[in-house]
């Protein structure tokens, strides 16, 4: 398989096939950002003769006499058919729709047993497509994206140079949902800064209790030296947030959703890993905050963020 420099998949896609179809940001912008420093390109879309080559690949391992006869060998089933691929790359829905459906066709065509295809999309790449456009993309088997909105609050969104507003969130997701295409959120806590984590957290909160994301999925804001918003913490133009008050605006997060979805702080990103269907375990997710809250102390929480050496 080709996989070009550090591959992020959600922790939900475990499950999926990578299918490298493109490769770095065409962003590139955001402050907090460093995910894809390491490539000497912003932007590139995988040759198709390299993701054909890939899905030809795939499709032999999962079907190839040999591949089943060595399961056996080792005591174990045939290898499950492939149901699910999720598209590396940080935005590959920027892309075309021709390009979308082209892709979409040559994994039905390898990996016939697939029934969805998902990926990362920026709010902006939705708006570049149109409705009819998105209800096809759907037909194709696009579903299940995920968004990295990371907050609805709009000074956090533009001090980072995220390229929409909130706004463009509510517009462009409830576009999704008319075409049938589910998605889930990535939200960024601490994106608001030192003495804002609380309304930060409850400006998303209106927002996205307006739209159905299956996920609201919170993520830490962990600042590393190279990116442009450690520079900003040195000119004195932004303070980051305590780690407890980071777990104070989860809280405020959790507590003000009031809409299904699942709630899940995963990844390395989090110092606790919170999981739970809302409304159902609200109580219990907040009842969980706060015995971080009142029993974890900040000097351990700031320990474990500077020990977290790449996300
Ligand atoms: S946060 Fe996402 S959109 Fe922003 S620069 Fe990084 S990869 Fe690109």
């Amino acid at each position: 398989m080709h996989y070009t420099g550090t591959i992020w998949r959600p922790p939900y896609e475990a499950d999926a096939l990578l299918l490298e179809v493109t490769a770095g940001c065409t962003h590139h912008k955001c402050k907090f950002c460093t995910l894809y420093s390491e490539l000497p390109f912003k932007f590139r879309m995988t040759p198709m003769e390299d993701v054909e080559r890939d899905l030809l690949e795939a499709q032999m391992l999962r079907t190839s006499p040999y591949s089943r006869m060595l399961t056996r060998l080792q005591g174990e089933d045939d290898p499950a058919p492939i149901q699910r691929v999720f598209l590396t790359g940080a935005n590959p829905f920027v892309l075309t729709m021709e390009k979308l459906l082209e892709i979409a066709s040559r994994i039905h065509k390898y990996l016939p047993s697939v029934e969805t295809i998902g990926c990362v999309a920026r709010v902006t790449d939705l708006a570049n497509k149109t409705d009819e456009e998105l209800l096809q993309l759907r037909q194709a088997g696009y579903n299940g994206l995920t968004i990295g909105v990371e907050t609805g609050d709009d000074a956090a969104l533009a001090f980072m140079r995220k390229g929409y507003t909130s706004r463009d969130i509510l517009t462009q997701c409830k576009r999704l949902e008319q075409a049938g295409i589910e998605y889930g959120f990535f939200y960024l806590t601490g994106i608001s800064g030192k003495g804002r984590g609380e309304a930060g957290a409850k400006a998303s909160a209106e927002v996205f209790n307006q739209l159905h994301p299956f996920l609201v999925g919170p993520i830490m804001l962990t600042i590393y030296q190279e990116s442009e918003l450690y520079q900003e913490i040195r000119n004195g133009n932004w303070e980051e947030e305590g780690e407890l008050e980071k777990y104070r605006e989860l809280r405020i997060l959790a507590e003000n959703l009031n809409i299904p979805t699942y709630f899940a702080a995963m990844g390395a990103s989090n110092a606790f890993q919170l999981r739970g269907k809302l409304p159902e375990e609200k109580e219990k997710l907040l009842a969980a905050l706060d015995r971080i809250i009142s029993e974890v102390s900040e000097e351990d929480l700031r320990r474990y963020r500077r020990d977290l050496r790449h996300l």
